[in-house]
């Protein structure tokens, strides 16, 4: 064995090519997302908006639709971590994650090319199958009947983010009566099958907001797929026309010249570029292009042309990719503060909510049969049970020093059951028999604290609010006696 045959072959088995490790981490990917809504604990997911039940399950904790304050802070986390990502990979997200390269690679690599051999080769994304044969358009039928079938597991996946898996089955027992999702699933079906077989790649170039803002965040340290000018040579001019189609050609004006111009980098391409013209809108970082060149210079006992680095690494050639540079660092900390701060809310998350407003009558004065004076102040208290069980409920009154026990409350005069998510509207009428304060010019507005609880957990289960009781001046008391 020749010894560039031998170092041809140590490149090329260096790793497993990026294609099979996409493949993987697609799988990784599709079974953590296929799975992750069905987990529970305690009855709450990880991540849930529910749109029919109006809560929002994150990191296993519920929160109600009142508590959406929440929501910025995941919006933020999304595209900074987005964002962050991009400066760091370029477009990694989009070879490595997005459903659509995820769903083209199962249509076309899978059951077009591998299942079906409609499609020739994995390593030409080119060339499109001869559809003037019957054989070819029978496998067509069966490719968009397999499809159509996984569109569906997909668009189910997709709502189970958005309507908790085990209520999706018992909606789906009786369809007709939950019409809005199912119309939802056969919109997302109908657009996958439009979206994987016809639009295809087009969406990535065309459609996706991400390949327009992606290329602004990019700097020479962000990795992509890049191809090497100075080993290469310089196949387009500096107007993207193509100078060479052939190495003959090519070595005449650079003798060292190394790439071979079989082309294998192009046909590979699933968004049909040729790497060699530079950086590009449309590459969605997939690597197929390196493991294509890492082929073909291997056999001759070289590195690849194309790799997956860095501006700074193979076009200004000024060294190593620098991974860990402030800008890169910035990104970090700003996701671990909007992380810990999501932390801290989210475990001071109270388990009901309560809203208390004092009716517009300030108070009523009243003598009782026995010759007493009585005082009555009346809100509106508005509970809502955010847990997922029944919890029977009741309140204390907290008042200033020097008052305990002289105010209490007379109605409710019972604790009541209040049900998950359902709002519970209670009058209550906190009542003094004893004279607070002798005041002849105005009435006095005294500060109490209203405790909620959970007769059932009343460590846990447990809000407090501020609000005032309104004791009158001493004549409108003089007035009844
Ligand atoms: S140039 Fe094409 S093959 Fe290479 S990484 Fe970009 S999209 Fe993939
Ligand atoms: S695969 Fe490599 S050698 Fe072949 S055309 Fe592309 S860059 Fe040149």
């Amino acid at each position: 064995m020749s010894e560039a045959v031998a170092k041809g072959k140590e490149y090329i088995a260096k790793r497993m090519p990026w294609r099979i490790m996409r493949y993987y981490f697609y799988a990784i990917v599709t079974v953590f997302s296929l799975i992750l809504p069905w987990i529970q604990i305690n009855g709450n997911h990880f991540f849930l908006l529910s749109f029919d039940k109006l809560k929002l399950h994150l990191a296993f904790v519920q929160f109600d639709m009142q508590e959406m304050y929440l929501m910025p802070f995941l919006l933020m986390i999304l595209f900074i971590g987005i964002f962050g990502m991009t400066v760091l990979g370029g477009r990694v997200f989009c070879g490595w994650m997005c459903p659509q390269t995820i769903f083209r690679v199962i249509y076309r690599d899978f059951i077009e090319t591998k299942l079906l051999k409609l499609r020739k080769r994995i390593k030409n994304k080119q060339q499109e199958p001869d559809m003037s044969k019957a054989e070819n358009k029978v496998k067509k039928v069966i490719a968009v009947t397999i499809w159509t079938l996984l569109s569906f597991l997909a668009a189910s996946n997709l709502m189970w983010f958005f309507v908790s898996p085990y209520d999706f089955v018992d909606y789906m027992m009786n369809p007709s009566e939950h019409m809005v999702l199912v119309r939802t699933i056969l919109g997302t079906v109908v657009f996958l099958l439009y979206d994987v077989i016809i639009l295809k790649e087009n969406f990535c170039i065309y459609v996706c907001p991400y390949s327009r803002v992606q290329s602004v965040l990019y700097d020479d340290d962000t990795i992509m797929a890049i191809y090497d000018p100075h080993r290469g040579g310089k196949i387009y001019d500096d107007n993207k026309e193509k100078m060479f189609t052939k190495q003959k050609e090519l070595q005449a004006v650079e003798t060292n010249a190394e790439c071979t111009t079989c082309e294998s980098c192009v046909t590979v391409c699933p968004t049909h570029i040729d790497i060699r013209q530079g950086l590009q809108l449309e590459c969605i970082n997939c690597l197929e292009c390196v493991d294509a060149c890492t082929t073909v210079m291997g056999k001759l006992g070289k590195e690849s042309l194309v790799r997956w680095s860095s501006d700074k690494e193979v076009l200004h050639q000024k060294g190593k990719t620098h991974y860990f540079r402030p800008k890169i660092l910035g990104y970090i900390a700003i996701l671990l503060v909007i992380t810990v701060i999501l932390g801290l809310m989210g475990s001071t998350k109270e388990h009901m909510l309560l809203n208390i407003n004092k009716e517009t009558r300030l108070y009523s004065v009243k003598k009782t049969y026995e010759g007493d004076i009585r005082v009555d102040n009346a809100y509106v208290f508005l509970l809502q049970n955010t847990l997922n069980e029944d919890h029977e409920y009741y309140f204390d009154v907290i008042v200033p020093e020097g008052m305990e026990g002289k105010i209490k409350i007379v109605k409710p005069s019972k604790s009541f059951v209040a049900k998950p998510g359902v709002k519970k509207k209670k009058i209550v009428v906190l009542r003094t028999t004893e004279l607070l304060v002798k005041d002849t010019r105005k009435d006095t507005v005294i500060p109490i604290t209203i405790k909620a609880y959970a007769l059932d957990d009343k460590e846990n289960i447990v809000v407090t609010r501020q609000s005032t009781f309104t004791f009158p001046r001493y004549d409108v008391i003089e007035k009844v006696k």
